[in-house]
């Protein structure tokens, strides 16, 4: 009879891409660790990191030095970081951290088992080869699925914005097969599963290389067609390569939520042309607007950098003035932070701390108006919600998504959490809205 199965705790940092990342480590050594969330009583620690900004680097770094103690207490414990400042460093972080195990790279994950008992025997593997192909995946098993999911769809970027690390550390680009995209996603549905988003780092380029060529928007329309599936999501989109066709795809399919993060990062023509980008903001506005010709209940999201090199007041005033003209729903916002290898960290004309630490106040200042703005015209509403757990306020409270992505909170059984129901909306906050549950059954 085999014994028990060992214990697993994973710390992520970062993005979806890495939280995707974590459960295909938890995936890939399911035959012998259980995931635990108690990091005291771990058997392997593992870090999955994120390098897109220095404070991100920084705080992985800081929570290494604190596991010295965890380690001396454990001597068996397996420590081992993953991810992209992993990718990044290699091994230098064994030489800062001589009481880390492992570390591997992106596609590392996927050769997790013999690194870790490699590291059991004594090694200290480092595996930060990123392969010329989408790498090989056990398939995930669904006993009991969450009601929603995320579906590593590529890998990679071959974008090289000038400020981003992530070419460098997660590679060049590599789609997967459509068939075992939508394998995987109809294994998920049949147990039950309701929503999915699809996940890579640029996800409207999907399909280049691929010996079946298929676009984005067929790789869509194939899901969406899938028996079962209530809701689908995607991210992240490059403005640049928004085809007409995805356009097309939001009038068509119904499954498709209505909601698209699209990070525009500048208003100012300028600063989009330094960070090598490949758009105009005219030509986002014009996207934006055609968005919402087709589908006029779309939510819009971003991502905004302020303190790019040479960003100027008048630069950074376009940007607020887009933001007012593209009416983001929801913008997440982050002052530029020069990273290893990027072109931009060699550019003159950084920009002091003190003014983008003003400029970002104020840019989120601006977005929370327009944010409330948008809650606040939902009030009175009766909107689908997937419940996806308790709120983190209230005990008596459930916290659910809309279609749209906003987060509602409203009273109800824990017994609802994976269903989908009718809540209406009677309080709007900048980030969050409160609702109370409409009366009928679940939808599911
Ligand atoms: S599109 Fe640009 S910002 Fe996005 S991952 Fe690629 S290089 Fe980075």
């Amino acid at each position: 009879m085999p014994g028990p199965k060992k214990k697993l705790y994973i710390r992520t940092f970062g993005c979806q891409m890495n939280v995707a990342d974590s459960e295909r480590m938890a995936q890939v050594l399911a035959d012998d660790f259980v995931l635990t969330d108690k990091a005291e009583e771990a058997d392997i620690y593992l870090i999955n990191t994120c390098a897109i900004r220095r404070k991100s680097e920084e705080k992985v770094r800081s929570l290494l030095g604190s596991l010295k103690g965890l380690k001396q207490r454990r001597p068996q414990l397996i420590l081992g970081v993953g991810g992209c400042v992993a990718q990044q460093e290699g091994d230098r972080l064994l030489g800062a951290a001589p009481h880390l195990d492992l570390v591997f790279g992106a596609h590392g994950i996927y050769r997790l088992p013999q690194l870790v008992s490699r590291a059991a025997a004594g090694e200290r593997p480092v595996d930060v080869e990123l392969s010329r192909c989408f790498p090989e995946a056990p398939r995930r098993r669904w006993e009991s699925p969450p009601a929603r999911t995320f579906v590593t769809i590529m890998q990679g970027c071959n974008n090289f914005c000038s400020f981003c690390v992530v070419p460098y550390v997660r590679g060049r680009e590599y789609s997967r097969e459509p068939s075992d995209i939508i394998g995987e996603i109809g294994e998920f549905l049949a147990a039950g599963g309701q929503e999915v988003t699809l996940l890579g780092q640029n996800v409207n380029s999907y399909g280049r290389g691929l010996m079946e060529p298929v676009t984005f928007p067929e790789l869509l329309r194939r899901v969406a067609a899938l028996p079962g599936l209530r809701r689908l999501r995607f991210a992240t989109s490059h403005p640049r390569d928004l085809s007409p066709d995805l356009i097309a795809a939001y009038g068509e399919l119904p499954a498709l939520c209505e909601h698209l993060h699209l990070p525009v990062q500048s208003g100012s023509n300028r600063i989009l042309q330094a960070m090598n980008r490949g758009y105009t903001r005219e030509e986002y506005l014009d996207k934006a607007a055609r968005l919402r010709q087709t589908r006029p209940d779309l939510a819009l999201s971003t991502d905004l950098i302020v303190g790019f090199p040479g960003e100027t007041e008048a630069d950074f005033e376009q940007t607020l003035d887009l933001m007012r003209q593209a009416g983001f729903d929801q913008a997440f916002s982050f002052k530029y932070s020069p990273r290893p290898q990027t072109q931009a960290a060699a550019f003159s004309g950084q920009v002091p701390d003190e003014i983008k630490a003003e400029r970002l106040s104020r840019l989120q200042t601006f977005q929370d108006d327009l944010t409330l703005k948008a809650h606040r015209r939902l009030v009175g509403k009766v909107r689908e919600a997937l419940v996806e757990g308790g709120s983190k306020r209230s005990p008596v409270e459930l916290c659910g998504r809309l279609r749209t992505n906003q987060v509602v909170n409203f009273q109800g059984p824990q017994d609802l959490v994976g269903r989908l129901l009718m809540v209406e909306i009677t309080e709007a906050h900048p980030h969050s809205l409160k609702g109370r549950r409409a009366v009928g059954p679940p939808l599911s």
